[in-house]
C-alpha cells in the first residue's frame, strides 16, 4: 500500500493522538483526526504546527513540506469523519468502556477491510477488540510519547486478531517511519511492564522521604544517564494517564504489588496536577 490517497483516521488530538497524526501526515497520508470538541482539536492541530515549526527552523523539513504536512491533517468533530480510512488509530483517554464503546462505533462505520487499531497503555487489546463484530480486524499499535520522536511501536495481536493484520499493521507502522516490534497482548507488552516499577520505585523513594523529585531526577540522568528522569517523564506522560496505565497493569496482574499504584499521583490527579499539559505537576509549567 502506497500512502497516495490512504487514508488515516485518529481518536482523540491529545499528546499522543496529536502526535500520531502528525507522523501519519507527514509520511504521506491523508489524516483526520477526531476529537469531542472543537477547542481539543484546535489545541491539538497547534502542538502539530508547533512541532513542524521546530522541525523547519533545525532544517529537517523545508516550508513547503510543512505547507503540505498541514495540508494533509484535517479535524472532525464526527466519527464518521473517519469512516474512509484504511486505518484507525485510537488515542482517547486510558478508560476502558470509553475505549469499547468508541471501537463498537468504529465497527459499525468503517468498511470491513478498515484495520482498527488502539494505543492503549495498559488494557487487554483483546478486551477492546470484543465491543467488535470482527474482532480479526482490531490490533494495537501502541507509539512512545512524542511520537514525532519515538521510533518504536509494539505491534499488539490480540486473541483474535488475523495474522495478515498483524502483518498490514507491521508493514503501516513501517510506512509511518516507525521501528514495530510484536508483542503479546499481556499486561503492560514489553515495554509498559518494564517501564511501571521505574515509576513506582520514584514514587516510592519519594513517599519514603528518601530523596527529593529533583535528585531522582537529576541522578537517573547524570549517573544513570537516562534522557529524562522518572518525574520529569511522569509528568510528560499525563498523571492521569499514568497512574490509570499502572491501575489497570495492577488489576490486570492480580494485584502484583510490583504494580500497586502511589497515592501521591492519586492526590495528584485528585488535585488536577496533570504535568504538562495542566502547567503543573512534579514540576511547574507556567500557567496552561
Ligand atoms: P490525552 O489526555 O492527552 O488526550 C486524550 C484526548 O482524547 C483528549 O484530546 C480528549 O479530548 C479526547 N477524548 C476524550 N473523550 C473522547 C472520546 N469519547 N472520543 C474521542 N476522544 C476523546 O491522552 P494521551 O496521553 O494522548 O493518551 C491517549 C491514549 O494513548 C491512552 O490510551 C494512553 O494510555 C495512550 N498512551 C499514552 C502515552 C503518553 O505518554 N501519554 C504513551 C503511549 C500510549
Amino acid at each position: 500500500m502506497t500512502s497516495a490517497n490512504v487514508k488515516i483516521g485518529v481518536v482523540g488530538a491529545g499528546t499522543m493522538g496529536s502526535g500520531i497524526a502528525q507522523i501519519s501526515a507527514q509520511a504521506g497520508f491523508e489524516t483526520v483526526v477526531y476529537d469531542v470538541s472543537q477547542e481539543f482539536i484546535d489545541k491539538g492541530l497547534e502542538r502539530v504546527r508547533a512541532s513542524l515549526q521546530r522541525f523547519a527552523a533545525r532544517g529537517k523539513i523545508t516550508a513547503e513540506e510543512e505547507r503540505r504536512i498541514l495540508a494533509r491533517l484535517t479535524g472532525s468533530l464526527k466519527l464518521e469523519g473517519l469512516s474512509a480510512s484504511a486505518l484507525v488509530i485510537e488515542a482517547a483517554p486510558e478508560q476502558l468502556d470509553l475505549k469499547r464503546e468508541i471501537f463498537k462505533k468504529l465497527d459499525a462505520l468503517c468498511a470491513p477491510e478498515t484495520l482498527l487499531a488502539t494505543n492503549t497503555s495498559s488494557f487487554s487489546v483483546t478486551a477492546i477488540a470484543g465491543a467488535t463484530r470482527l474482532p480479526e480486524r482490531v490490533l494495537g499499535m501502541h507509539f512512545f510519547n512524542p511520537p514525532p520522536l519515538m521510533a518504536l511501536v509494539e505491534v499488539i495481536r490480540a486473541e483474535r486478531t488475523s495474522p495478515a493484520v498483524v502483518e498490514k499493521g507491521l508493514a503501516l507502522a513501517r510506512q509511518l517511519g516507525k521501528t514495530p516490534v510484536t508483542a503479546k497482548d499481556t499486561p503492560g507488552f514489553i515495554v509498559n511492564r518494564i517501564a511501571r516499577p521505574f515509576y513506582n520505585e520514584a514514587l516510592r523513594i519519594l513517599s519514603d522521604d528518601q530523596a527529593e523529585v529533583l535528585t531522582v531526577d537529576r541522578v537517573m540522568k547524570e549517573a544513570g544517564g537516562f534522557p529524562m528522569g522518572p518525574f520529569e517523564l511522569m509528568d510528560l506522560i499525563g498523571i492521569d494517564i499514568n497512574f490509570a496505565a499502572t491501575q489497570s497493569l495492577y488489576e490486570a496482574s492480580f494485584h502484583d504489588p510490583r504494580f500497586r499504584p502511589s497515592p501521591i499521583q492519586q492526590r495528584m490527579l485528585l488535585a488536577g496536577n496533570l504535568g504538562r499539559k495542566t502547567g503543573r505537576g512534579f514540576y511547574s509549567y507556567g500557567q496552561k
